[in-house]
């Protein structure tokens, strides 16, 4: 199956994109992770990127796409994948559907995760990440007051982009850029919205309810 998730930063994503890719078989592909890979390995494309992520815009669409085009034509990604944070605006999304009618793909679905405003900011103010295993926790929902992953007892850091004043223009950058997806997906009849409020295990069982029908 080829999935793309689309919902604001902070909605699940990733947490739903870890369950949902593991259910289904099929590579995780997160473009905010990737970035954040280069930038902690001090590659050339990593400092490129930071710049932007530091300032919570969008990193240069051909940039992005590039890195896309690579991933997707590796072995694992040929029989399906789940685009975690791709494409981010109109543009990406035309040059994805270019890209696989040339290798004679195209998605099965576009899952939107959604929540309101207010959710997002306590999601994302109370975001930790695990540096070794790059699992996803929450200080107040998972109750992590020691700062150690549960998973493999990693350290757990804070985003720099999830400062108050970055989260605001992220905000901002997903309603202008990133919003008007919802549409022309759904205009191509492969968009399905699900509620992402309430339990984790719960959105992913509505999710995978969802996309059921969407399964080739
Ligand atoms: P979130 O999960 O909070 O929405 P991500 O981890 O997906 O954030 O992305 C973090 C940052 O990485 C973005 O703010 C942006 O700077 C960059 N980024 C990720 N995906 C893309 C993309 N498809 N196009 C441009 N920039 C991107
Ligand atoms: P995104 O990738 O869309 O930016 P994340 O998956 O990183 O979002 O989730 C943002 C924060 O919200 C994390 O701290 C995560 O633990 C928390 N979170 C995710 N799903 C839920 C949920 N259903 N209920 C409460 N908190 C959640």
């Amino acid at each position: 199956m080829r999935l793309v998730l689309v919902g604001p930063p902070g909605a699940g994503k990733g947490t739903q994109a870890q369950y949902i890719a593991s259910n289904l078989s099929i590579p995780k592909i997160s473009t905010g992770d990737i970035f954040r890979a280069n930038v902690s390995g001090g590659t050339e494309l990593g400092k490129l990127a930071k710049t932007y992520m530091d300032r919570g815009d969008l990193v240069p669409d051909e940039v992005t796409i590039a890195m896309v085009r690579d991933r997707l034509s590796e072995d694992d990604a040929q029989d399906g994948f789940l685009l975690d944070g791709f494409p981010r605006n109109v543009a990406q999304a035309e040059i994805l559907r270019d890209m696989l009618k040339d290798w004679s793909q195209a998605l099965d679905v576009v899952l939107e995760l959604v929540v309101d405003d207010d959710e997002v900011v306590r999601r994302l103010a109370g975001r930790r990440t695990c540096s070794q295993c790059g699992r996803i926790w929450h200080v107040e929902f998972d109750d992590k007051k020691d700062d150690k992953c549960d998973a493999c007892g990693g350290a757990l850091f804070q985003r720099d982009d999830d400062k108050e004043e970055t989260v605001r223009h992220r905000l901002e950058v997903y309603q202008e850029q990133t919003a008007p997806l919802v549409s022309y997906y759904a205009d191509e009849h492969i968009l399905v919205g699900v509620d992402a409020t309430g339990p984790v295990e719960e959105v992913t069982q509505r999710a995978m309810d969802a996309i059921r029908p969407y399964m080739g």
